[in-house]
This record gives structure tokens, C-alpha cells and sequence, in this order.
């Protein structure tokens, strides 16, 4: 038989991405099938693809940040009809019985399986992601989306809208806080238009010196150039809470000064290397650095509805998939304005 899925695949930690075709499995009675419209690429994407983490298994199809049209269904499938919309994030399965999956937590589930790189039951290998023509998901974890918004910048809400989202409801960010966000990349970009949408005062911290007018037009009142030290010491002690961002090593140490006594410093970004950190930027001022995965699948569908409700999307810039690796090392050179989004009829 010959496979019915293209996609885009590392082959190993060193190689460039490139056309990989296999076989989805048949939709079984809780499945929905997915024919994939667009894909955004997620800065977790090439840490895997490079096997940055470690713990890659090639060949590797990232893609969790998915959108399309279902193309069939199992027949026990309630929530979707041929023809609907569909999402899928980072997870398509977990154990659904434990304790995190009964509290609508399944990032947190032991048995979670993500949407690339984790073990497939079904195929014996590992699960293959959203650079690809189609996706078949257990009907729990496919969003909902609505035929109103702009599908392409919707994409990037299943992965760096989440994962902004959640951690700024998790710790009741709102009207009257002042909130850092450290890096303006996809999930940056997000926590910046989310926070200022809750209400709060939002400051940027980058590295970039051409991205304040864009920060502004998110919804952040300052934006502070990270290496200016001037400016850094002028923020000391300013911050209820900062969501970083940032995808590569530096300095925690400075970020957690900008915290007033009591706030939080919440990481989402996966820098591939070990943190170091100074114990009096936690223990001066009782600072709490904490860190937030994704968020579960209600959680997700109420942020989806959140920003078709509030006209709120993804600034992108839509490339095809043979743009892929040159995404890669302009995300590298924090290059990215503000997510790269494969069209996925390119692929066809
Ligand atoms: P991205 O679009 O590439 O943005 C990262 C931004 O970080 C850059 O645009 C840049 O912003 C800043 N940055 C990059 N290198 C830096 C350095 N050496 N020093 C200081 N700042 C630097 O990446 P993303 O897709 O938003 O992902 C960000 C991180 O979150 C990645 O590590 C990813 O794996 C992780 N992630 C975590 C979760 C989760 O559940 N926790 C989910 C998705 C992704 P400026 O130009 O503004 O400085
Ligand atoms: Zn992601």
C-alpha cells in the first residue's frame, strides 16, 4: 500500500527537514479524522527536531499547532461531523483516569502522549505531527473551531496561546497588575495580548531593538531593551509577575530583580540548558519562580472561544513547507514576526 500521509521529517538531529511519507491509522470508533489546513511551528519543534532535549526519535514530524477539516469519524464520535472545523495541540492522548485527567489537567498525566515524538500505540513507533496532510485523533483531545476566524492565525493558539494563556488565569492575572513578559517570539506575542486583554499593565523585555512598536500594538504600555542595564536597575522591584518566554539560556537572575516582594516569575520557555540561579533573587524579597505547561484540553477550547469572541489572533507570516528549515534559523535569530505558519496545501 502506498502511505496516504505526507509530511515533513527530520531524519536525524543533524538533517534539514524533509519530504517523509507513512500511514495514519484508520479512525477507530472514538477518532476523528483530520485533513490539516495549516500547522504553526512551535520553537519546541526544532529543540525536538535537533534533539535538543534529547530523547528525539527520528524520523521526527513536529507540528502541534494544527487546524483543519474533518474528513471522517469513527461512529462513536459525538462532538464532530464530516465537513467541521477541528484543532489539535500538543496531546492526543492521556490516561484519562488519574487524578490530573479528572481535573481537566491532562498535560499532567503520567500516560500522556504528545502530538509528535511520543510512543504510538497504534503504529508501534512514535506519534507524527502537524507538518503533514492529516491527522487522526481520539475525539477528546480535537478542539472545537469556529467557521468566523482566520483559520491560519488561529493555528498557533493551540500551542503558544495556551501556554500563555493558562498560566495568566492559574495566578489571576488581571486589572491592576503590572506583568513582565521576557521574549517576543510566538508564545511571547501571545502573553502579551492575553495580559493586556485580562487587564493588566504590560511591559516587554527583549533583546530585539525592532520590536516595540509591534509589542505597543499588542497592548504593552513599555517595552525595555533586556541588555540596557540602565533600564533594568529603573524596573528593579517593579513587576507582580513575568511570564519569560525566552527558548535559549540567560540571565534569570535580572528578570527575578524586576519582581516587587511576593511576585512570581513563571517559566514557560524550554532553554535546553541547565538554569543557574543566585539564591538571593528568590529568598530577598520571597520570590516564587514557577513553571507551566501547556494547559488541558477545556482549558484550551475556553481560550479558542475567549479569542474568536474577542477577535483575538496570532500575528503570523504563512510560509509553505519547503520554507521550513529557513523558519528554523530565522526563529534561531529571533527573526519571527510573530509565528510561522506552514500552509499545508503545500505539502499536496
Ligand atoms: P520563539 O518564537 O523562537 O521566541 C523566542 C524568543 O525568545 C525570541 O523571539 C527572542 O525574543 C527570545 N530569545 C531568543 N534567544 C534569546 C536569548 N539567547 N536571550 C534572550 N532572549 C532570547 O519561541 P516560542 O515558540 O515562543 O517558544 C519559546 C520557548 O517556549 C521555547 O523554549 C519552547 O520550547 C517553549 N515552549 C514551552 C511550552 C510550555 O508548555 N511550557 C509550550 C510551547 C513552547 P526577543 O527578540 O524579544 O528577545
Ligand atoms: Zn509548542
Amino acid at each position: 500500500m502506498t502511505p496516504q500521509t505526507r509530511a515533513y521529517a527530520a531524519q536525524s538531529a543533524k538533517s534539514s527537514l524533509a519530504l517523509f511519507s507513512f500511514t495514519r491509522r484508520d479512525p477507530l470508533p472514538n477518532d476523528v479524522k483530520i485533513d490539516i489546513l495549516f500547522c504553526g511551528v512551535c520553537h519546541s519543534d526544532i529543540h525536538t527536531a535537533r534533539d535538543e532535549w534529547g530523547g528525539t526519535t527520528f524520523p521526527c514530524v513536529p507540528g502541534h499547532e494544527i487546524v483543519g477539516r474533518v474528513v471522517a469519524v469513527g461512529r462513536n464520535v459525538k462532538k464532530f461531523k464530516e465537513g467541521d472545523l477541528a484543532a489539535v495541540g500538543c496531546m492526543v492522548d492521556a490516561c484519562r483516569e488519574c487524578r490530573s485527567c479528572h481535573e481537566n489537567l491532562e498535560q499532567f498525566c503520567d500516560d500522556l502522549v504528545l502530538t509528535y515524538n511520543s510512543p504510538d500505540e497504534h503504529t508501534g513507533a512514535v506519534t507524527y505531527g502537524g507538518y503533514s496532510t492529516n491527522i487522526v485523533v481520539n475525539e477528546h483531545f480535537v478542539l472545537r473551531v469556529r467557521n468566523s476566524v482566520d483559520l491560519a492565525a488561529t493555528a498557533p493558539l493551540l500551542c503558544a496561546g495556551i501556554t500563555t494563556y493558562s498560566p495568566l488565569r492559574h495566578w489571576k492575572v488581571g486589572k491592576g497588575h503590572k506583568v513582565g513578559v521576557v521574549g517576543l517570539g510566538g508564545l511571547g506575542h501571545m502573553a502579551v495580548k492575553f495580559a493586556s486583554a485580562f487587564g493588566a499593565e504590560v511591559t516587554l523585555f527583549t533583546t530585539s531593538l525592532g520590536k516595540a512598536a509591534d509589542a505597543k500594538r499588542f497592548g504593552a504600555h513599555e517595552v525595555v531593551i533586556s541588555k540596557d542595564e540602565d533600564a533594568m536597575k529603573a524596573r528593579e522591584k517593579t513587576l507582580d509577575f513575568i511570564v519569560d518566554t525566552v527558548s535559549a539560556k540567560h540571565d534569570l537572575d535580572a528578570m527575578l530583580g524586576l519582581l516587587r516582594r511576593d511576585g512570581t516569575l513563571v517559566l514557560v520557555g524550554l532553554a535546553a540548558d541547565p538554569i543557574a540561579l543566585n539564591p538571593f533573587s528568590l529568598v530577598r524579597w520571597r520570590h516564587s519562580l514557577a513553571g507551566s505547561l501547556i494547559g488541558g484540553i477545556a482549558e484550551t477550547q475556553e481560550m479558542l472561544d475567549f479569542c474568536a469572541d474577542r477577535g483575538i489572533t496570532c500575528d503570523i507570516e504563512k510560509i509553505n513547507i519547503d520554507y521550513i528549515n529557513e523558519a528554523y534559523e530565522r526563529m534561531i535569530r529571533s527573526d519571527v514576526k510573530y509565528r510561522f505558519v506552514i500552509d499545508n496545501a503545500s505539502l499536496k
